[in-house]
């Protein structure tokens, strides 16, 4: 959990950019993905900087949690919970993650491949 200076979902947490936000819980937001890989594609990230999933467990399994159900939510407002989703979060190099700061990704509203990657 380190600089917050420079990051852009810090940032966009802070309303810097004056991003829409899809949903929020008490520690997370969610708002869309600038560049959208599915008809609904919506990031829920924790208020505060936590740089990936490695950085976040052990230890806040509480805001885990709350993630997650943020993620469910989002679902369910974007109208995909029933023809169902996927959620995904990228950590590090190998796992393709771009962005420093935890995000899941939630994808939905058309027939997803069934690979991983
Ligand atoms: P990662 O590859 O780290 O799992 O995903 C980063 C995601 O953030 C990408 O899907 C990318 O399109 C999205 N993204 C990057 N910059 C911005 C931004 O400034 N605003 C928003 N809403 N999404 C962004
Ligand atoms: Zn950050």
């Amino acid at each position: 959990m380190s600089d917050t200076t420079d990051c852009i979902f810090c940032k966009i947490v802070r309303g810097d950019f004056g991003t829409e936000f899809v949903a929020e819980s008490d520690n997370a937001v969610a708002f869309r993905d600038i560049s959208p890989m599915a008809p609904t594609h919506v990031l829920v990230v924790p208020k505060r900087h936590v740089s990936s999933l490695q950085d976040l467990l052990p230890g806040n399994s509480a805001l885990a949690g709350e993630l997650l159900e943020l993620a469910s939510t989002v679902a369910r407002l974007e109208g995909v919970a029933d023809s169902g989703y996927r959620v995904v979060t990228n950590d590090g190099a190998d796992g393709g993650q771009t962005i420093f700061h935890l995000h899941f990704h939630v994808l939905g509203g058309r027939r997803l491949n069934a690979g991983m990657g």
